[in-house]
């Protein structure tokens, strides 16, 4: 459901703007440009739910290009990985393409700019070109170099590109503007000297194009109308535009570059440096160690594509950076995983129970469901015998009422099949309990129909037939940092927070017909979690993968922070709402939006329906507003229309011209309200407000 009633995010809001300007829709096109310097990571799964998502939505062509321009950190091997995995996730591109088949045209354009006299060959050490880089506070100085002919710039370009000089020695810079207020602007560098083999041109160059001067002209090339971005690049796109603007063909698509948030997870990191060094220092296994927040990792660790793209789908596209909650993530595989595991019978920490009225030889089967919720799972037979594994935490020799386990002198239902009653206990010298010696009524077998078999007895507990079970690998993750930002320390190495107990490695006994499971199949250990069958595992031995817990911790997230008191960020809204109401310049209403702008990183629109629903005073009702107009994600919902329908009722002049531009902004709502505001635009009392709508609609 959510595709089509859910609101625009803000990218497809400004696809839409450029088809409502005349963009031809056939002439879309995107791309998903990885860099081959390492696996990918959930964050990246968000770069390519949004570009391949918009593929799909516009049934339009994406590429999956790789920005290969530094041999010093790519390989093919992680080219290999990086498709596997975009498959793996369901995407198909257009054409696989490498910033590296674009070698020769970049080299040819850059002869040109030295033609024109936009570039120049520096001979100082980065060290200089550093310094003379002024600050975003004070103008840079003008290279002593800066204004060599020519000719001598291009004598100079060959030699570099011929290999005349050493890594670092000189490099080629645009000539623009030293004193811009963009730093990005102030003569860049294009080129650099790097003797390094590159995964696919091999020797053929020893400079090497920066990613600026790479990133645009390569989707120019391809013809990518719509160039999404993380927000560090924002600052990089009047250089993206400057150099666009040296090549461009004004018959062809010039692409445009937008940026979008980051997406980061709490209790983890994500920039693939950081998760090379947790490779390469061993604090992982590789990089598919089903801790890593690799998209190769969570596949190891049981994660299927539909979670994954799910959890992409929820957590949005933002335009600030901020960090999801991990809960938000384990979440959509428990939900996905209910659907579809098979529930099945495993005792990770086993404490023995002899059933002494059970015959010594005899043993039966009883027919399990794979789930006794839904159809369509089917049963198998599982061996029952005298001798079972239970849970250890499962027996008590005394507790209170509230322990619908197994107790000393109590019953419980062995899943799927008979009641049994403890009689008594077996110790070790210690005082351990080693066993625990019951008795089973006979006739109480689960579905014989027996009176005894419908007796209700509080607890229901898993178990396995010891001479039965298959002795398996199973192991347990934690979180693989402590701390929930691990990288949001200044002073400190986010190495420095690794949870040195986030692998548990233990023995688990589990019914025979999980014997000739294979690598990747999934099942639900019934009252233990999610486990799947980890690649490591052989004939002789079964490894399983805890996936995720069973109990949903992110309900209780949301709940807490859905608590209207509880959001201070919000509290700190309506104070500066009514000021807004008494601002008369836009200086100071742009600035008290700025502020606002800030504090909604912290509202979610699900926490600002209950303040919407009891908003009564202009003040109250402009906060709402004022925050849903910095940019939050918005979905299709009844009290918001309905809090909207009032905004345009409103006798305050601030507040319905504040929703109309916030209506105008938003194409969903634009056709949402469109009769609404036809009619203010021929009936509104206040001319500014009908200019406005005859201006706009
Ligand atoms: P990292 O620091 O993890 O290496 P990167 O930006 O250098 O990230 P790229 O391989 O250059 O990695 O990224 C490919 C694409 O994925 C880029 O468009 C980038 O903006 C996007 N991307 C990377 N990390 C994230 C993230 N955490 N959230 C959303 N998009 C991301
Ligand atoms: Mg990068």
């Amino acid at each position: 459901m959510a595709e089509e009633t859910k609101s625009l995010n803000f990218i497809e809001q400004i696809v839409e703007d450029d088809l409502a300007n005349g963009l031809d829709k056939s002439k879309l096109r995107f791309r998903f440009p990885p860099e081959p310097n390492g696996y990918l990571h959930i964050g990246h799964a968000a770069s390519i739910c949004l570009n391949f998502g918009l593929g799909l939505r516009y049934n339009a062509p994406v590429n999956l290009r790789f920005d290969d321009t530094n041999p010093a950190k790519e390989e093919q091997e992680y080219v290999d990985a990086i498709k596997n995995d975009v498959q793996w996730l369901g995407f198909k591109w257009d054409q696989v393409l490498y910033s590296s088949d674009y070698f020769q045209q970049l080299y040819d354009w850059t002869i040109d700019l030295i033609n024109d006299g936009k570039a120049y060959v520096d001979e100082q050490s980065s060290e200089e070109i550093r310094e003379q880089k002024g600050t975003p506070t004070s103008p840079g100085t003008n290279s002593p170099y800066r204004d060599r002919p020519i000719s001598e710039n291009l004598e100079l370009f060959q030699k570099m590109k011929d290999g005349a000089f050493d890594e670092g020695a000189v490099v080629l810079r645009a000539k623009i503007d030293m004193q811009h207020n963009n730093m990005h602007m102030r003569d860049p560098i294009l080129y650099r000297v790097l003797k390094k083999s590159h995964h696919r041109t091999g020797d053929d160059w020893c400079i090497y194009p920066m990613y600026d001067w790479t990133h645009g002209e390569s989707d120019y090339l391809e013809q990518i109308s719509h160039s999404f971005c993380t927000l560090e690049f924002k600052s990089h796109r009047e250089l993206y535009d400057w150099y666009l603007d040296q090549v461009v063909d004004s018959e062809k698509i010039r692409p445009k570059q937008r940026e979008f948030a980051r997406r980061n997870l709490s209790y983890t990191v994500m920039s693939k440096r950081k998760l090379l060094q947790l490779v390469e220092s061993g604090a992982v296994n590789g990089w598919d160690d089903p801790r890593m927040p690799t998209i190769s990792g969570l596949r190891r660790r049981g994660y299927t594509p539909e979670s994954i793209v799910n959890f992409s789908k929820i957590s949005g596209i933002a335009k600030r950076d901020s960090i999801t909650d991990v809960a938000l993530l384990e979440f959509c595989i428990r939900d996905y995983l209910n659907k579809i595991a098979p529930r099945v019978m495993a005792v990770l920490d086993p404490l023995k129970i002899v059933i002494t009225n059970y015959p010594e030889d005899k043993e039966e089967f009883v027919d399990a469901n794979y789930n006794d919720y839904e159809e369509g799972f089917g049963s198998r037979a599982v061996p029952f015998s005298r001798e079972i594994y239970i849970e250890k935490e499962d027996f008590r020799e005394e507790a209170n009422k509230k322990f619908f386990r197994l107790k000393l002198g109590g019953e419980v239902r062995l899943k799927n099949t008979y009641i049994i009653k403890a009689n008594e206990v077996i110790k070790d010298s210690e005082g351990n309990i080693i066993e625990v010696h019951c008795t089973y009524d006979e006739d109480s077998k689960s579905g014989s129909g027996t009176e005894a078999s419908k007796r209700k007895v509080k607890g229901t507990l898993h178990w396995v037939s010891i001479k039965h079970a298959e002795k398996v690998e199973v192991r347990l993750y934690d979180r693989l940092f402590t701390d929930e930002a691990p990288d949001g320390h200044k002073e400190r190495d986010f190495k420095d927070f690794i949870n040195p107990n986030s692998l548990a490695i233990g023995t688990a006994f589990v019914e025979p017909s999980l014997k000739n499971s294979e690598v990747g199949d999934k099942f639900q250990f019934q009252r233990k979690g999610y486990f799947c069958v980890d690649t490591d595992s052989n004939t002789d031995k079964l490894i399983f993968n805890k996936t995720v817990g069973l109990k949903d911790s992110f309900a209780k997230i949301e709940k807490k922070a859905s608590q209207p008191a509880k959001n201070d960020s919000f509290e700190k809204v309506g104070p500066l709402a009514g000021k807004y109401l008494k601002a008369r310049s836009d200086e100071d209403k742009n600035e008290i939006k700025s502020e606002i702008a800030g504090l909604s990183q912290n509202i979610s629109f699900n926490f600002l329906l209950s303040p919407m629903q009891i908003a009564k005073s202009n003040k109250e009702i402009l906060a709402c507003l004022l925050v849903l107009g910095s940019g939050i994600e918005i979905t299709e919902n009844k009290e918001f229309d309905g809090f909207i329908t009032n905004i345009l009722k409103s006798n305050n002049s601030t507040i319905k011209v504040e929703g109309i531009k916030y209506i105008l902004n938003n194409t969903m709502l634009k056709t949402k309200f469109n009769s609404d505001l036809n009619t203010l635009k021929t009936t509104d009392k206040n001319s500014y407000v009908r200019n406005l709508l005859e201006e706009q609609l």
